[in-house]
Parts: structure tokens; C-alpha cells; sequence
């Protein structure tokens, strides 16, 4: 298939004049102070302000673009998503501070959730009225998402919870959060997905402590969250009880989608902002670093060819979404060193105050989370290896 071929994603009639009326609207709503606020390593940037942006975006319908219009969406099909995702990403709109509830749990209510779950929760998502985070990880649990220990048990018409999650991004301004938790012991012989429940829980309420984690960037971005006797709605279970893995699953399965090329517009722009500081600073008349430089510009346009012909596939293979995360996170660490070497003896040294060197230490730093979030790198080669390769499962008991 051809680049050319694959960059359209199944155009419909009526796409461009779609796309003046995102840049349009973007043009009129952006001003200076959000540009290109938030992102990864930043998301405490300008909260407030990307908070309004959020509900500005969401109150024109954009947020929602590719909800069904039955849930309140605009049922966009995938070309126009892909067109929103450039364009926003192009003009340097802020990143998105809603995106766990309205690319993670509001697509899992709509597929499992019950309509008196649909119904509480669906239009507050859309609004942004509420905030969401994923209360999945533990101490002992991570990869092995099967070991989590926070356990859940009913009281009259409530749930109550006890337990830990770690690493929760997003905790210290969430209002709600899905908790997967064990609401019954392993049965015997059982393999350990069963008796795990996916719950709503509020997050403002007596039994739930907020611990900032401090970041090697010197933000906190994600959080320890306690639950000590936390209660939610015997009713805020989704599916049934002892069965959320099963949604737990699915809700990973709506996280990436169309978005992904807007994240791979972003990437583009990071790119340009380093060649221009690297003509800048000189450093591009280093040979090694122009080399690593055109470098980089080859492998981000074989990652843009792949997911755009994946995305445009009728049935993209189910490794997808693994092959994507391993090019895009190792794109961005060795984007990130290279960073490093361009600012030379300066990227290393305490400058404060300067904006290159802040931004592209914070760039180098936090892309080394990437690896990890999401699925770590090693797991998503498992996936491969297993899925593309035929290689024999990893014994995980
Ligand atoms: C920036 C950031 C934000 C996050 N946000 C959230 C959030 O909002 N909510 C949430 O629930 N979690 C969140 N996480 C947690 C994240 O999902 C976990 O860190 C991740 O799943 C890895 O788990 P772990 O840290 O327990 O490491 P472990 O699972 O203990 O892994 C340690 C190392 O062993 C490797 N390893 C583990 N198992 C295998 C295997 N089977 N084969 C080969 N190698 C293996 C891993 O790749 C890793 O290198 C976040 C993490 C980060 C870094």
C-alpha cells in the first residue's frame, strides 16, 4: 500500500469542509496561555484552564465526537476523529485533562454498564462535569493486574472497600474512579481473574486518602489512594459482581484509538522544536546529531505509514495496539536522549529558569515512564511474541 494510499483513512463526504470547521472553531477558542499545555510530565500545567477548555470543547460537541449519538456523541465516523485529533494537535490545543472518562470508562458503560449507570453517569463525562482515574495498580499488582488484593465486601445496599492503588494518575482531581477490586476468594482450582469486581467509587468521601507520588521531574502527576472503609452503591458495580476482569479488559481495549494520531501530530511538533533549537544552539552542525535527528524524522514517518494503514484496516490485527506503543515509546526515549545531547553540558547542569532546558529535561525524564504505563514494553513483546510468533505462553500461574 502506498503512504499516499494509507494517510486516508476512509474519507466521507463533506471531511474538509469537517476540518475549517475544527480549525475554525480552534482558531476563535485557543488563546495564547493554553497553547501547548499539559502533556506527559506536565499535567498539573495550567489545570484550571485546560479544566474550561475541556468543558468549552465539550459543550460544542467535540469532546464527545466519537460517542454514539444515542449516548450523546456525534458519531463521527474514524476520518473525521483522525481530522479532529491533526488539527487539534496541529494548532497546539491543550492535552485533553478529561480523556479517562471519555475515551476509558464512558465507552465501557456504554458497551457494559447498566442504563441507570448510563444514565447517572454518561452526561456528566460528556460535560465534563467529572473527572475519572483507573484505580487498577497496587504494590503487588502492576503487570500482574490478577494479584490485586483490595478487597471489596457488601454492607446493606454498599460497597466497602479496603485497600491500596498506586501510581493512580490523576487521583488528586478525580471525582470518581474505577476501582477493580476482589469481592470473593479465588474458588478452588479457579484461575485468579475470577472474583474481581469493576466498581465506581466516589473519590470525595471520608474513606479515600489522596498521597501525591513526587516524580523524578519534581511534579505529581499520580498518586498512592487509600481506601479505608470506602463506600459506593451496591448498584455501582459494572457487570456482575465477580466478573470484571472481563470489563476491567475491555476498558484497556477503548484507551487508544483515533487519538493516537493526534499523539503522533504532537510527536512531530516536539520533533521541529528540537531541530530548531539544535540549528539554535549549533549543535546541528555536529555530524552524529544531524545523523540521529534525520533519524528520528524516519522512524516518527514509518510510525505515522503504520498507524494510519492499521486504523484504515477493516480488521486490524489484534496486535495493533502493542506494535504502536513499542515504536512510539522507544521513539520518544531516544527522542529524549537526543535532547539531551544537543543541549550538551547545559542539559545536565541546574539551570533554572531556562525554558529549553527545563522542557526537554522534563521531555527526557518522563519518557522514561513510557516504557512502563499502559502495559510495559516487555509485556507488549509477550503479547507479540505469543499472538505473531507462535512462541510457547509464559507460565503466569
Ligand atoms: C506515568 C505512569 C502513570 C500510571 N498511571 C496509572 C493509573 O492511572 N492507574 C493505574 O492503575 N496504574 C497506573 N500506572 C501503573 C502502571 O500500569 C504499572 O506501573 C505497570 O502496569 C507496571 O506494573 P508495575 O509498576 O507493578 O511493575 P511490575 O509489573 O512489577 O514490573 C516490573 C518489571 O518487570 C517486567 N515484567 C513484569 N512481568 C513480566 C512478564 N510477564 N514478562 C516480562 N517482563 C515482565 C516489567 O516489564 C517491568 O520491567 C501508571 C504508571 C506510570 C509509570
Amino acid at each position: 500500500m502506498s503512504l499516499r494510499a494509507v494517510r486516508e483513512v476512509a474519507p466521507v463526504d463533506g471531511d474538509e469542509e469537517f476540518r475549517r470547521e475544527v480549525r475554525e472553531w480552534l482558531a476563535e477558542n485557543l488563546t495564547g496561555e493554553l497553547r501547548g499545555a499539559g502533556g506527559p510530565g506536565r499535567e498539573n500545567e495550567a489545570f484550571p484552564q485546560r479544566l474550561a477548555f475541556a468543558r468549552r470543547l465539550a459543550a460544542d460537541g467535540w469532546s464527545t465526537l466519537a460517542w454514539p449519538v444515542e449516548h450523546g456523541g456525534r458519531g463521527a465516523p474514524l476520518s473525521r476523529q483522525v481530522i479532529f485529533h491533526e488539527e487539534y494537535a496541529k494548532a497546539g490545543a491543550p492535552s485533553r485533562v478529561d480523556h479517562i472518562g471519555t475515551t476509558m470508562v464512558g465507552p465501557t458503560l456504554m458497551a457494559l454498564g447498566t442504563p441507570g449507570q448510563q444514565r447517572r453517569f454518561l452526561p456528566r463525562i460528556a460535560a465534563v462535569d467529572e473527572l475519572w482515574c483507573q484505580g487498577y495498580s497496587e504494590p503487588g499488582a502492576g503487570s500482574d493486574l490478577a494479584g490485586v488484593t483490595t478487597r471489596a465486601r457488601l454492607d446493606g445496599d454498599q460497597w466497602v472497600l479496603t485497600g491500596q492503588k498506586v501510581w493512580t494518575s490523576l487521583a488528586h482531581v478525580a471525582d470518581w474512579c474505577f476501582v477493580l477490586a476482589r469481592t470473593e476468594p479465588v474458588p478452588p482450582g479457579a484461575s485468579r481473574h475470577a472474583g474481581l469486581s469493576y466498581l465506581l467509587v466516589p473519590m470525595r468521601q471520608p474513606g479515600v486518602t489522596v498521597r501525591p507520588i513526587r516524580q523524578s521531574t519534581g511534579d505529581s502527576e499520580f498518586n498512592e489512594v487509600f481506601f479505608d472503609g470506602a463506600r459506593t452503591g451496591r448498584d455501582l458495580v459494572v457487570g456482575e459482581p465477580g466478573q470484571g476482569w472481563r470489563v476491567a479488559m475491555a476498558t484497556l481495549a477503548f484507551e487508544r484509538g483515533a487519538a493516537t494520531v493526534g499523539q503522533q501530530v504532537g510527536f512531530q511538533r516536539d520533533l521541529d522544536d528540537l531541530v530548531d533549537l539544535a540549528r539554535r544552539t549549533g549543535a546541528a552542525a555536529d555530524p552524529a546529531l544531524r545523523e540521529r535527528l534525520t533519524r528520528a524524522w524516519i522512524d516518527l514517518s514509518a510510525l505515522r505509514a503504520y498507524t494510519m494503514r492499521a486504523l484504515s484496516a477493516a480488521e486490524p490485527p489484534p496486535t495493533t495496539a502493542s506494535v504502536i506503543k513499542l515504536l512510539w515509546t522507544r521513539w520518544r526515549q531516544g527522542v529524549g536522549e537526543l535532547a539531551m545531547d544537543v543541549l550538551g553540558p547545559a542539559g545536565a547542569a541546574a539551570v533554572a529558569g531556562d525554558a529549553d532546558v527545563e522542557r526537554w529535561r522534563r521531555f527526557f525524564l518522563f519518557s522514561r515512564a513510557d516504557t512502563i504505563y499502559g502495559g510495559s514494553n516487555e509485556i507488549q513483546r509477550g503479547i507479540v511474541a505469543e499472538r505473531v510468533l507462535g512462541l510457547p505462553r509464559q507460565d503466569r500461574r
